[in-house]
């Protein structure tokens, strides 16, 4: 019997059993993951899917392995927040307590260091298979793969993404409201130095983000209400679009990797557990990516869960867990519903409400110490 079986080898399904692994080398860890990953394109151009990582999920990561090739990643020294009539808020970081507010990493990049690591440690098994049941008991949970094979576990942490199999499986509670949008990503060259700032503009009818790599590269997501017209471009007309609506900031644009969308939609769940089976991750919880928080709110579950099983994985108190599920839940709840309201904020079309957040964004913009409670929010947990 395993200890642990993490279903769901994403970032956050990997990490959580990197860093349980290092923080106790005897529980029995098994990672199941559908999709052998393969790294073999990491040389190949930049990844278009990245991530805006704070600087506290940085640093851990950072802690857990040096295998990260660091010469890819970005760094946010300043950001630059647009209305769409006149509004504006700038960070820096005199704004914030570190010296950088947040850096960019490809998923490639990250997810080939934490595999990588995690391979040097002998208390981790990998599976790559998909799963047809599982049956969750109070003393153990087991899982039956498609071939008929069958391994039970203490625990089982879900970390398979926001159309979870296991969530489903089990019969979680779960509130989808689904944005109608969809985060279309692509990274260009630009003519102009981007000086390691991010640009992000609340269009009405979208937002569009330009977040600095290395070597004058950036990556863009561009939440839309219309992602299929913007997929049908060419890659010039692509370019054009993009360079306009990001008023011509770093001048031309060439697009280095294609565009690609995912769906965007917003998923509550009060309860995380459920007797043997905890859910963490996109599993738990998704976000609108305005502010770059999906991943690090999956980090946040991580390495608080792990602390919670290296001390504990036998005897786990239902006390403990749901004190684990209490802070999670006021931190996931704090940040989907900020990201949610600004959402709404700026789709709304009626002319006032136009006006009064374009004030708002001014007003936030001059009043120094509220931006630094805003911006230490955001990136310091
Ligand atoms: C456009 C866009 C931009 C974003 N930008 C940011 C950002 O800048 N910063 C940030 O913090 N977040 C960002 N996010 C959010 C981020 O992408 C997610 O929060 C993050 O990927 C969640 O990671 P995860 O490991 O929980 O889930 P996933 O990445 O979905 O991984 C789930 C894993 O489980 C596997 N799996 C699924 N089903 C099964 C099964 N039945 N059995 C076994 N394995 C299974 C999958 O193959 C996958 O490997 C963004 C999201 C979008 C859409």
């Amino acid at each position: 019997m395993y200890d642990i079986a993490v279903v769901g080898g994403g970032l956050v399904g990997a990490a959580f059993a990197l860093d349980l692994a290092r923080q106790n080398t005897i529980v029995k860890i098994i990672l199941i993951e559908r999709n052998q990953p393969d790294f073999s394109h990491n040389e190949q151009g930049y990844d278009n899917k990245i991530y805006a990582l704070s600087p506290k999920n940085y640093q851990h990561i950072q802690a857990m392995t040096s295998l990260l090739d660091e010469k890819r990643v970005g760094v946010i020294e300043a950001m630059d927040v647009r209305g769409n009539h006149g509004g504006k808020i700038e960070f820096d970081q005199h704004d914030c307590r570190g010296n950088y507010l947040a850096k960019i990493v490809e998923y490639r990049n990250l997810h080939q260091a934490v595999y990588r690591e995690l391979s040097n440690h002998d208390n981790v098994e990998f599976k790559f298979t998909s799963l047809a049941k599982i049956e969750n008991g109070a003393e153990q949970v087991s899982l039956y793969d498609t071939d008929g094979s069958k391994l039970d576990a203490r625990w089982l942490i879900a970390a398979d993404g926001a159309n979870s199999f296991v969530r489903q499986q089990i019969g979680f509670d779960l509130k989808e409201i689904p944005y109608y949008q969809s985060g279309v990503v692509a990274n260009f060259r630009c003519e102009h130095d981007h000086h390691n700032i991010a640009r992000q503009w609340f269009l009405g009818e979208g937002i569009l983000a330009y977040l600095p790599l290395p070597n004058q590269q950036i990556s863009i997501v561009w939440s839309s209400n219309e992602p299929d017209a913007l997929l049908q471009l060419s890659a010039d007309e692509l370019c054009s679009v993009v360079a306009e609506a990001g008023q011509y900031s770093l001048g031309k644009l060439e697009l280095i990797t294609s565009a690609q969308a995912f769906p965007l939609k917003l998923n509550l769940i009060e309860k995380f557990y459920s007797e043997r089976v905890i859910l963490i991750g996109d599993a738990a919880h998704t976000i609108h990516p305005l502010a770059g928080q999906g991943v690090n709110l999956g980090f946040g579950d991580a390495w608080e869960l792990a602390l919670l099983l290296a001390k504990n994985a036998n005897n786990l108190s239902i006390a403990e867990l749901a004190r684990y599920n209490y802070n999670r839940l006021a931190e996931v709840r704090k940040m989907q519903m900020t990201c949610h309201m600004l959402h709404r904020l700026f789709h709304n079309r009626l002319p006032v409400v136009d006006k009064l957040r374009n004030l708002g964004l001014n007003l936030i913009n001059q009043i120094s110490p509220l931006k630094k409670v805003l911006i230490n929010s955001a990136i310091n947990y």
